[in-house]
């Protein structure tokens, strides 16, 4: 009998947003394939008897390449067992949910795709900053810093003409490359834009700027994204830590039984 794969977003990082199912899949699985990106605090959600493999790429140094999580995911279903591949944030936003689902597909694997909170809006929520706005932003766009994260370099010149707010994921430690991207576009030196650092968790930081001051910005914590448009305004100067969580007491919380079966 086939098992079946279960690609689940682990959140931004505290557990308490991952999605009701998310933690049912965590508690029942057999085995959970992870990013280098879930904190240890979700992973204690994770069955005691279930295998655990961190499939994390650190720094870009592939530990296990995109082929080898794909023939591992075919292979632990294949062979019965009821799989969790836990990505950061939400599975279909820059975490190679592509390539998987048609590895999925080209084995005849049953899949199924969970959503969790993306990067962008744990951020924002974080920050208290509005994403659109009824009286300025009506569109949102995604966007990558890093050029090797994507095959097309997409022409960011497009961006700022739809007035739309920008949440840029992995910026690098790079600002003033990313500042230039920004002005080439054609946005304002004065457009402000944050820096939100490990949202959601213990130790979140927000440095709010400007686009010509982003240069000399402090690199704050990986993993950070940043949020360009004219919503930055309404931003929180500064975000408070969020309280530290003792796992344990998360766990009692959620349910021991649930967790136990
Ligand atoms: N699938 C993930 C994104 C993976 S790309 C999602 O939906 O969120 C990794 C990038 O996400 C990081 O470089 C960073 O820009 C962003 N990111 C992930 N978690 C974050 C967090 N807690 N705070 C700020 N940025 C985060």
């Amino acid at each position: 009998m086939k098992g079946k794969v279960y690609l689940v977003g682990a959140g931004p990082g505290d557990p308490e947003l991952l999605t009701v199912k998310a933690v049912r899949l965590l508690s029942s699985a057999d085995a959970v394939l992870h990013d280098e990106l879930v904190p240890p605090e979700v992973l204690r959600l994770v069955s005691p008897t279930a295998q655990l493999h961190n499939v994390g790429k650190r720094c870009g140094k592939k530990k296990i390449t995109q082929e080898e999580i794909n023939f591992l995911m075919v292979g632990l279903a294949a062979a019965g067992q009821r799989v969790v591949r836990l990505k950061g944030g939400d599975p279909l936003i820059f975490g190679r949910a592509g390539e998987e689902i048609e590895a999925l597909r080209a084995a005849d694997t049953p899949y199924e795709i969970v959503p969790g909170v993306t990067a962008a809006l744990a951020a924002a929520a974080a920050a208290g900053i509005p994403l659109t706005h009824r009286r300025g932003p009506a569109a949102l766009v995604f966007l990558t810093g890093n050029r090797a994260a994507s095959n097309q370099e997409i022409n960011w010149r497009d961006f700022p003409r739809s007035g739309a707010t920008l949440a840029i994921y992995m910026p690098g430690h790079n600002y003033g490359e990313i500042a230039l991207r920004l002005r080439t576009a054609g946005l304002g030196r004065e457009t402000p834009c944050a820096i939100v650092s490990r949202a959601s968790m213990a130790e979140q930081q927000l440095h709010v700027t400007t686009v010509a001051d982003l240069p000399t910005a402090p690199r704050l914590a990986a993993p950070a994204l940043l949020i360009v448009g004219d919503v930055v305004r309404q931003a929180a100067q500064s975000v408070p830590l969020a309280p530290a969580r003792n796992p344990d007491q998360f766990l009692v919380e959620l349910g021991p039984r649930e967790l136990a079966s």
